[in-house]
Parts: structure tokens; sequence; C-alpha cells
């Protein structure tokens, strides 16, 4: 088969693998997102990095210049102090001498020389007030006594200064002055804690950093921050190597952590992700979705597959040219040929009989053409020549948009039906043949009866007839014909009656085909008419008929209906023979009812009537309340009146008795035409 259905259809289980199908790209996609949201923040620590190194190179670089500038400054008072211990130096000389000193940076205040009791010597600056150590200066200058190395002091407000500012932070430098063991005194050089940074940070890296000297205690000492104050996020802390002070340079980057960039990828990296995660749901939904249609169209395939296989019934597709799309098995199985063979074909068929070939291609013809009949008897041949009678049934065939893609048919195998049918027919008419020959048997003494009576008086009007040609002769005389003639008028008058009765019994009793023809009640009661009358005779019935003129005939085969009324009417006699003779009165009524087109005719009879219990069984095969009845009458007349699309029925006698009523399709002009 080409049909999708025929290929088996194995139940899916999700098995291991598509589980895998799954959790694989879920992993993946989760380790995408976590490389994105990595990458940034890896991006920014490396920018950080590097910001850090570079602070830390340039701090170093800060910090080398200013211990090159003070190394400078230290080389320059070791040589005075050289040339001091050594005794080349007048006090005279050295005003001059130390105001040299001051022009090597702008960094120093001043600088003076001390004897051992802190008395002045010189000094860079004689027109300043008198030198005033401060406590903590004076212990160093101690200090340097007792090590003979020169030292600095920590770093401090010298508020009695006066050669600085009051809130100014100076740092005394103290280089022992020694003339062999003698202890001359010391050189005492002050700086500006805040020169040192402003002398000695280039510009440019001012520009970039906060820069700040702090002590021990981070307590600030000095402070440059031109371009503003640092962020803290990039520091470096380096202390200057000065013997006797604890400085600390401290630089703090003016820029602050990287933002934008990390913010923008930041920020692309949510959307992106949120993108991504939402599709792969949707995604999911959308595959959901799909696997149940998927599961649900498969269930119905199945089912869909299982009743078509299960149908006796033939299913056939076909398109709008007349090309077979589908066959179903039993259909496969009615024509004998296998789906391969018939899937796909166009017209002619192999299962068309070459002897119906004509029919087939009109109808096909009617098919294209749009018109279809939607019921139609008609047979198949199979490939061994064997006819199948089929029923088929055509309905068009519309797809999801409404739109007309083929026709469908359904076709019934009607053999077993038609066989049925055809016993049915054999038996049916077997019987009739029966009944007609036991009422014959019934009839036929008093039949033999009825004939006497034309016999004899065809026999007692041929021998007047003879007499009178016997008398003639005698006398010589001419016969006469006027007395002659009426008597064998009569004589063949009677002749012919016996003739007809016995032409009526012999037509009755003859086996024939049901033959449907356009007859009229009157003629039907015509002809049965001697037969009725005979019996009615018989048990002093009066025979009385009422058709109107203008009945209109009705469609049917004589001799059931003939055999019909006869029964009914022998029926009706029979059931007045216990009754007072005067209302023996047998009638037949006949009437035309428009509305339906139908013709009734009622059988009334003033006899014992139908009890219940008889009624429950009036039309059961071979019941029968008569000694010598057959009990197949009443069956065979609705049999008869129902093959003719008409009904019988029975109904109470109001004035006594019972009417039996079958009625018939009247032949009118519309099924004359048709006809
Ligand atoms: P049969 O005449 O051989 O008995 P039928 O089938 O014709 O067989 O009739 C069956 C029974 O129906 C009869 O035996 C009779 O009892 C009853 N029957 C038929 N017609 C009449 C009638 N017109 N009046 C009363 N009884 C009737």
């Amino acid at each position: 088969m080409t049909t999708p259905h025929s290929q088996p259809l194995a139940a899916r289980r999700p098995s291991a693998n598509s589980t895998l199908r799954w959790v694989l790209p879920i992993v993946l996609v989760l380790f995408f997102l976590a490389i994105l949201i990595w990458l940034p923040w890896q991006a920014r620590q490396m920018e950080s990095n590097e910001r850090q190194e570079q602070l830390i190179a340039d701090t170093l670089w800060v910090e080398q210049t200013i211990r090159f500038q003070l190394g400078r400054d230290e080389e320059s008072l070791a040589g005075l102090a050289q040339e001091i211990g050594l005794g080349r130096l007048t006090p005279e000389q050295g005003h001059d001498r130390l105001g040299r000193v001051l022009k090597n940076g702008k960094e120093l205040l001043r600088v003076v020389w001390l004897r051992p009791d802190g008395s002045l010597v010189a000094t860079s600056d004689p027109q300043a007030a008198p030198v005033v150590l401060t406590a903590a200066s004076r212990a160093t200058m101690e200090l340097t006594r007792k090590t003979r190395n020169p030292m600095y002091t920590q770093p401090e407000v010298q508020a009695a200064n006066p050669a600085a500012a009051p809130s100014e932070v100076l740092m005394d430098y103290h280089v022992p002055l020694f003339s062999g063991a003698n202890y001359l005194g010391d050189l005492v050089a002050t700086y500006k804690t805040s020169a040192l940074l402003d002398e000695m940070v280039p510009w440019w890296f001012a520009q970039d950093n906060q820069v700040t000297l702090v002590d021990r205690d981070d307590k600030v000492l000095a402070r440059r921050a031109a371009a503003g104050p640092g962020h803290g996020v990039y520091t470096h802390k380096r202390a200057l190597d000065l013997p006797g002070a604890s400085v600390r340079l401290v630089t703090d980057s003016v820029k602050s952590a990287p933002k934008l960039l990390p913010n923008l990828l930041v920020g692309s990296v949510i959307v992106l992700s949120l993108g991504l995660l939402w599709s792969l749901v949707a995604l999911w939904g959308h595959i959901s979705r799909r696997l149940a249609a998927e599961g649900a169209l498969r269930q119905q395939m199945s089912f869909r597959t299982a009743m078509e296989n299960s149908l006796v019934t033939g299913l056939r597709a076909r398109d709008l040219e007349g090309r077979i799309t589908y066959v179903n098995p039993a259909f496969c199985q009615i024509v004998g040929y296998p789906a391969e063979d018939i899937v796909g074909r166009l017209p002619p068929m192999p299962y068309w009989a070459p002897e119906a070939m004509e029919e087939y291609q009109t109808r096909f013809a009617s098919v294209l053409a749009g018109k279809v009949t939607p019921q139609f008897e008609t047979f198949f041949q199979r490939p061994d020549g064997q006819r199948v009678p089929v029923l088929v049934f055509e309905a068009p065939l519309v797809d999801n948009h409404g739109k007309q893609t083929g026709w469908m048919g359904s076709i019934l195998d009607i053999s077993d039906r038609k066989r049925v049918e055809e016993l049915n027919r054999q038996q049916e008419e077997k019987l009739q043949a029966s009944a007609r020959l036991a009422t014959m048997g019934e009839i036929a003494s008093m039949l033999a009866h009825e004939l006497n009576q034309p016999l004899a008086a065809i026999s007692s009007y041929t021998t007047g007839a003879l007499n009178v040609l016997g008398r003639a002769q005698d006398k010589g005389d001419a016969v006469d014909a006027g007395l002659l003639k009426p008597a064998l008028e009569q004589a063949s008058a009677q002749a012919q009656r016996a003739g007809q009765i016995i032409r009526s019994v012999h037509e009755f009793v003859k086996k024939r085909e049901p033959l449907r023809q356009s007859v009229g009640i009157q003629s039907l009661l015509d002809g049965i008419q001697a037969l009725i009358e005979l019996q009615a005779r018989q048990s002093y019935v009066s025979y009385q008929t009422n058709i109107p003129p203008d009945l209109p005939a009705v469609l049917a085969d004589r001799v059931m209906i003939e055999q019909v009324l006869l029964n009914l009417t022998r029926n009706a006699i029979e059931a007045m023979q216990h009754i007072p003779p005067q209302r023996r009165v047998l009638n037949v009524v006949a009437e035309y009812d428009a509305a339906s087109a139908q013709v009734s005719v009622a059988v009334i009879d003033q006899g014992h009537g139908i009890p219940d219990e008889v009624a429950q069984r009036l039309f059961s095969p071979f019941f029968s309340t008569k000694a010598e009845g057959m009990g197949m009458g009443l069956n065979i007349c609705r049999t008869a009146i129902e093959f003719h699309g008409g009904s019988l029925a029975y109904s109470p006698n109001p004035q006594g008795g019972t009417i039996f009523t079958f009625v018939l399709p009247a032949v009118t002009v519309a099924t004359e035409q048709e006809n």
C-alpha cells in the first residue's frame, strides 16, 4: 500500500537519545551565557590591573625623583660639613655658602649652622629672625651628635619658625659637624614638605593623581591635588627612605573604576542572554506543542487505520480527475486487486466489467462534470472474472479549507443480499403458486358444479335446436331461423361463459414472472368476478361493488392483486356463513386519495368479526381458525401488497363484521409521464 497508514506506527517512547538531545543544547547555552558574563568582568579586571601597574611605576618614578633631589641637597650639606670640620670655613663665609645651598631647589626654606648649645653661627637668611629649634629637632641634634650621622626630624608644624607660614609642615635635616672627635655643632636644613611635592612631582603626574606625604599614622604632611581629590580606586604607598623620619608618599589616581565599557557590555550581555533564554523557552514551547500535536495525530492515525482495516465497507477516494488516491483493505477484498494495482490509476479501472463499460464511462463523465449519483447499484469484476454486485455511495471529499479535492465512495458488497433476495423471491413464488393451487383445489369442486349449469343449458339449447331441426326435416319444411337462432345464441353465450370460467382459472394458476402494468380496479374485479360470484352464490351471499368510474388505475401485477382480492373476498364470504342470510352482503368499495396519490380498496363483510386473540396472529403464516384452512391467505396478501409499495390493514365494520383495506400507489399523470 502506498498510503501512509500502512507504515507501522510504532509508539515512540522518549529514549536516552532524546534526553541527550535536550540536555546538550541547554548545557551549551548555559556555558555560553557564563562566558558572556565572565568576559566583561575579565576585561574590567585586566584594565584595572593595568592602571594599577602604571600607577605603581609612576609612583616609583616620583619617589626616585624626590630621593634624587634630597640626595643632591644631602651631598651639598655633607661637603659643607666637611669643610667646617677641617676649619676651612669661617662663620662669615658660612652665610654666603649656606645661601648657595638654598639655590639647589625651592624645597629648602633655609639652612643654619648651629653650635652644640644651639646658638647660631651662620644662616642662609641673615635678615630673618633668630632660629628656635623645636623639641623634636633638638632631640635629633642630640642624636646626630651621638651617632655622628646626618638625620631628618619627623615633619611637623613649627609654629615658632618665623620663616614659614604658621600652618606649614616643616622637616629639619641635621648634619653633625666634627673636627676629629670634637663636636662643633649641626648644619640644619629646613624643608617645606609642600614644596617637596610642588617642586619634585612632574606636572603630568600631578594632573592624573592626588599626591600626598603622610607620616607613620597616616597624618597628612603635604598634599598636591591639582586635578581634584583621588578616587581611592588606584592607590599606591611608598616609603621615602629618610633616616630619622617616617614619611611615605601616597598616590591616589583621580580615575575611577572602568565603568562605561563594562556597563555597555554587561547590559548587552544581559539583553542578549534574556533574548536567548526567551527564544529558547519559546522554541521549547513550540516543540512541545508540535510533539503533542504529532502524538495526537499519530494516535488518531492508528485509530483511523484500525477502523479502516476493520471496516467491511470498501472505501475509495478519487481526486477531481478521477484518479484513485486511496483504497482501504475492504475495497481491495471486494474487487480482488491489491492496492498497488489500483491507487494512482485513472479510468478505465481493472475491475470494470466489459459488458458494463459504457455505464461506467457515462457515470464517470458525469462525475468529472461535477454531478455525482449519490447512490447506485452496479457490479465489479474480479480478476478471475467473477462479478460482484455492489452498492456505491458517493460524496464530495472536502479538505480543511472547505475546498473540494475529490470524491469519497463507500462500496458495499451486496452479493449476499442479492442471493437472499433471489431466494426469497423464489420461495414467495413457490408459496404463491401453491396457495393458488390450494385455492383452486377448493374452488375446483365448485367449478364443476358451476360448469354444470352452462353445460346443462348448452345441452338443453342444442337439444331444443336439434328438435326444431328434426321437426323441420320430418315435415320437409325449411328450418325456421327465427326459432333456431335464439337457442343457438343462448348456447353460444353459455359456452363462452363456461370458457371464461375455465380461462380465468387457468390464468390464475399459471406460473409466471410478476409484471407491473397500469390496471384499473374495475377491470381487475371484472377478471375475477366469475370466481367471486361462484363462491358467493354457494354461500348465498349477495356481492356488490362500488367503484367510481373516474378512479385512477394502479401500477400492479394483475394476477397478484387478483389473488389478493380473491383471498379477501373468500375470507369475507366464509366469515358470513353462519349469520342470517339477509345480512350476508359482500361489498367491495374503492376510492382515490389525491393527497397521498393512492387508491384504496376495501372488502367489507358483516361476518363474525375478528376477536383479539385471532387479531394478534392474523398475518402469521399457517395461522387459521378454519378446519381446512391453510392459514397462508392473509400473509401472502400482505407480502403482495407491500411488494407493490402499498399496505394492507383491517378494522372492525361498524355494522358488524370486518373491513380489510389495501392501498396501492395510483398511476397519476406524473407517473405516467415518468414511465
Ligand atoms: P385461512 O383463510 O386459510 O384460514 P387466512 O390467512 O386467509 O387463512 O386467514 C386467517 C384467519 O383470519 C382465518 O382463519 C380467520 O379466522 C381470520 N379471518 C380472515 N379474514 C376474516 C374476516 N373477513 N372475518 C373474520 N375473520 C377473518
